[in-house]
């Protein structure tokens, strides 16, 4: 157990080349911290706790994000299984850890419910980038939710059922928002089994030994394209095959009608450069060697897709008129497509810190599309003193998302009230609206709601609307109804006179 902690330690070091001698100690007073915190726990597959937050910082050290983030990921579950209290955080390490655990903590605790409609499943996950605010906090529970379903094993059927449908639903489409592809497919990989055990079963039937058989193929055809390119003096860095990830192959089996034999792509061979020129005059060869499949050249070079990721795609008849799929790309490209284009955007960040207060703002390149989308909604951070500030992604700065006692999300506008959040369950229970728990507790019915709080209003019977609340909603539909219930209240007092 010690020398697992030891060969991890060495691992997650190793990928943090260029941290200060600060950082190193911080972080040795971190793996103590968690072994401490974790000391006689297990994990639901026997093993010692530990190894759990220790896989989760190595992942997070290969993503190369600082050492409070990798710290976080150490302590990350001793809040909630351990009962370290928030304030040790603190005083043991700094602020910046103490709030990407906490922030964590809360992401916990929202209950994902499973068949729900698509609209309710892109609010669950845009509730959980509303709530987080900081994208290090969704790398690390990414992070955390890929090593849960590699022991997912170890729990009762329901509880794997319950997971994988999460994993499925809601974490891998938030990895590939962030562009990290890889994790994207390891985390639908794993919950397939769990989540649709007979439509995995088939794919894995039809798949067969295919996938073998086309990976020895591509093994013949390597140095036959390989001899062409070297003829005009290019030579990739690297020759990779790339087999499409299970899942995948069932959605696009569903596509094409069942027929494995039009998933061109279920192995890919992809050929690395070191400039992008070299990916061009590669393409150029492939394409005079071998004929081009109409239809399917992709320049995602020239035109990234929205997550940011880039490569040159295509497919050719190639020896025996057998359809390839051939990826080209830079190594850069290829070192983003597993590790996101988020993380080396914050990398690069966390690196220039300094002399990024020098300047006036930190723009992403071009091609970081989506980056350059947030960056658009949170212009305001960018200009603040501090660095975890300007970490922090608002999202969706003018929505919030709360939960209704049962779990369901309701979405409001920012400065939102118990009120507008009564009036969005049904009008009746606006207009009966006596009072409201906020997180359990009693509040004033003019309280400004935050993402993540969990609202109950209580009704009375024949309670009216207060022309006081005209003060206070937020949402012009809202002040509508009250107005007209109050103004129909007046006439009626009158005529009553
Ligand atoms: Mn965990």
């Amino acid at each position: 157990m010690k020398t697992m902690m030891k060969i991890m330690k060495k691992q997650i070091f190793d990928n943090l080349k260029d941290i200060s001698q600060e950082e190193k100690e911080l972080l040795e007073r971190a793996f103590l911290f968690a072994e401490n915190a974790h000391h006689r726990q297990e994990r639901k597959s026997q093993e010692p706790y530990i190894n759990h937050p220790l896989r989760v910082a190595l992942l997070l050290s290969k993503m190369k994000l600082g050492a409070n983030t990798i710290i976080a990921g150490l302590l990350h579950d001793i809040l909630e299984d351990a009962d370290i209290p928030l304030e040790e955080i603190k005083s043991n390490f700094n602020d910046e850890v103490a709030f990407l655990v906490q922030a964590l903590t809360k992401i916990n605790k929202i209950k994902y419910k499973k068949g729900e409609t698509d609209m309710e499943k892109e609010n669950f996950r845009n509730m959980i980038l509303a709530m987080t605010k900081d994208i290090r906090v969704i790398l690390i529970k990414l992070s955390d939710r890929l090593d849960n379903m590699k022991t997912i094993w170890a729990l009762d059927e329901e509880k794997q059922k319950k997971k994988a449908m999460e994993t499925l639903e809601i974490f891998a489409p938030l990895a590939y928002r962030l562009g990290l592809t890889d994790i994207g497919a390891q985390l639908e990989d794993y919950s397939f089994p769990y989540a649709y055990p007979e439509e995995y079963k088939l794919t894995r039937k039809i798949v067969g030994k295919r996938r073998e058989e086309l990976e020895n193929y591509l093994k013949k055809l390597v140095p036959l394209v390989e001899k062409r390119l070297n003829i005009v003096n290019l030579s990739p860095l690297k020759i990779k095959f790339r087999a499409k990830h299970l899942y995948s192959i069932w959605r696009k089996l569903q596509k094409e009608e069942m027929d494995i034999k039009r998933v061109y792509d279920l192995v890919a061979m992809r050929l690395i450069f070191s400039k992008v020129e070299e990916c061009y005059a590669a393409l150029g060869i492939i394409h005079e060697i071998y004929k081009p499949m109409p239809g399917r050249f992709k320049d995602y070079i020239a035109l990234p897709k929205p997550n940011g990721y880039r490569s040159l795609h295509t497919a050719v008849f190639a020896e025996e008129g057998r359809i390839v799929e051939i990826q080209i790309r830079t190594k850069e490209m290829d070192e983003e497509a597993e590790w996101g284009i988020a993380s080396s955007w914050l990398y690069d960040s966390m690196k220039n810190s300094k002399s990024y207060k020098k300047r006036k703002s930190f723009i992403p390149p071009k091609r970081f599309y989506w980056l350059n989308q947030l960056q658009e909604w949170q212009k305001k951070f960018y200009n603040s003193r501090n660095f975890l500030e300007y970490l922090k992604v608002d999202f969706f700065k003018d929505r919030i998302f709360v939960l209704t006692p049962k779990g369901e999300i309701v979405d409001l506008p920012d400065g939102a009230t118990p009120v507008d959040f009564a009036y969005q369950i049904h009008t009746e229970v606006g207009n009966q609206a006596a009072s409201a728990k906020i997180n359990g507790k009693l509040t004033p019915l003019d309280s400004v709601l935050k993402s993540g709080d969990m609202v109950e209003i209580i009704v009375q019977k024949n309670k009216m609307p207060s022309s006081k609340w005209l003060e206070f909603v937020k949402m012009a539909e809202v002040r509508k109804k009250i107005q007209e219930v109050v103004k129909k209240q007046k006439e009626k007092t009158k005529k009553g006179k």
